[in-house]
């Protein structure tokens, strides 16, 4: 995988770095959310909501693999669909590479998923009727990538976790653990800056679990990666650990 330095986020609106010391790859700060908030930001309504974050703030660097604990309920979700940009908290600010995506319309937002985040979750999320190369070929052609080159790139990427040689397999022919680095290619394989992982051993026995926790230490060499998970083996890869009880950071230690 080549080497690199996190780059400025290409908003067209995006702000430049606030000044002193490298731009954080994520950068959450006072992330507040409220689910069945009616109307989205600043508002809320009545006893129907729920407080899922309060007042969250930590950063990610380029190269760091940050693990995020808590109990079933603590959060952690809710902070990585805040980082992927899937969700726009009630209050407080999600910045990737330098870039608050919470100021952005929808469809900057997404472009800057697409570009620079890749997403593992626990259970693999692959499409059941493609292969494993389609599966991981499947965030290029969204990206808008010719054919050939895709089909090429998914083939180097299944090579890199180990499944060179089951590419024309459909998910229900791979084990649980094949399924999940299928997973993992498939968020590598638009070289993103950051990627974010959801309990991502959760459904897989230890020896399997282990083949993808070196996996994403490989990954978090060069790249900034958030890891949900209860499971001490996982948090063992982290270089740092977050931890959060009913939406609040307890602790935040390395
Ligand atoms: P974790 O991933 O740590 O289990 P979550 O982020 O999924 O925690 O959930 C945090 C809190 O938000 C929980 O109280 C959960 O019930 C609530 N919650 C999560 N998703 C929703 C939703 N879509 N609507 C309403 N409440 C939700
Ligand atoms: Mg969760």
């Amino acid at each position: 995988m080549n080497h690199r330095t996190p780059q400025q986020a290409t908003a067209s609106d995006g702000r430049a770095n606030d000044g002193g010391g490298p731009t954080a790859a994520v950068r959450l700060e006072g992330i507040t959310h409220e689910y069945g908030a009616s109307g989205g930001r600043g508002r809320s309504s009545g006893d129907r909501t729920v407080t899922a974050l309060q007042d969250v703030s930590f950063d990610i660097q380029a190269g760091d693999i940050v693990g995020l604990e808590g109990p079933s309920g603590s959060g952690k979700s809710t902070i990585l669909h805040a980082v992927t940009g899937l969700l726009v908290p009630t209050a407080g600010t999600v910045e990737l590479l330098g870039t608050d995506l919470t100021e952005l319309s929808d469809r900057k937002r997404t472009r800057i998923r697409r570009r620079h985040v890749g997403i593992v979750f626990q259970r693999f999320h692959l499409l059941p009727s493609l292969s494993a190369r389609a599966n991981v070929a499947l965030p290029l052609v969204q990206a808008g990538i010719p054919r050939s080159t895709r089909r090429e790139r998914a083939e180097t990427l299944l090579e890199q976790v180990g499944l060179g040689d089951r590419s024309t397999h459909l998910p229900g022919e791979l084990s649980g653990g094949e399924r999940q680095r299928v997973a993992i290619a498939r968020a590598l394989v638009t070289d993103p800056d950051i990627i974010v992982a959801d309990e991502p051993t959760g459904e897989l026995d230890t020896a399997t679990g282990d083949d993808v926790l070196d996996l994403l230490t490989d990954i978090g060499r060069e790249r900034a990666v958030l890891v949900a998970s209860h499971d001490d083996a996982t948090l063992s890869v982290a270089d740092r650990v977050v931890t959060l009880r009913d939406g609040r950071v307890v602790s935040n230690a390395g």
